[in-house]
């Protein structure tokens, strides 16, 4: 993901600011994710020191999620702010949540991966309708009967069997 590459070497000592827009292209350089459309925007405010730098990530935006409760469609607000220490050293190391250390030979950073990841942080435990009453209650039904049916593929097979007289 090219557009999510940090020239970091590049950079001079101070304050740096970036902006990246989210969209469905995006999750698809991802194996799995709960969502398959969004539109976040993720502000990156990167401060860089003689000996590390500090990065602080704010999202904003919107997923579309699926309800579990009537499997429709809803969408579903994500904001946040993370933070992110980058030091350097001899090689690639993840020292904490927040803490991670660089190669010195290394001169990119590809922030994607943290954006991934505080995204998916960011994700409901329960992914319903906020209200009951806006799930699809045709679909609710539905769903309803059908668990209460004990289905099997036999029974459907007879079914479509026509006696002759
Ligand atoms: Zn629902």
């Amino acid at each position: 993901m090219e557009d999510f590459m940090i020239p970091y070497k590049g950079l001079g000592l101070g304050s740096h600011s970036f902006e990246f827009e989210i969209d469905d292209k995006f999750f698809e350089g991802f194996e799995y994710f709960e969502s398959e459309q969004g539109q976040l925007k993720v502000k990156l405010e990167l401060v860089k020191e003689s000996s590390l730098m500090d990065l602080h990530f704010t999202i904003d935006g919107r997923l579309e999620l699926v309800c579990d409760r009537c499997l429709g469609e809803y969408s579903y607000p994500v904001n946040g702010a993370f933070r992110l220490v980058v030091k350097y050293g001899e090689a690639f190391l993840e020292e904490s949540e927040e803490v991670v250390v660089l190669p010195i030979t290394q001169s990119r950073l590809d922030v994607s991966r943290y954006i991934f990841e505080y995204i998916n942080m960011l994700l409901p435990m329960k992914k319903e309708h906020a209200e009951e009453a806006d799930c699809d209650p045709e679909m609710i039904d539905k769903l309803n009967t059908y668990s209460k049916q004990e289905h099997d593929p036999r029974w459907d097979a007879l079914k479509n069997i026509e006696f002759k007289k």
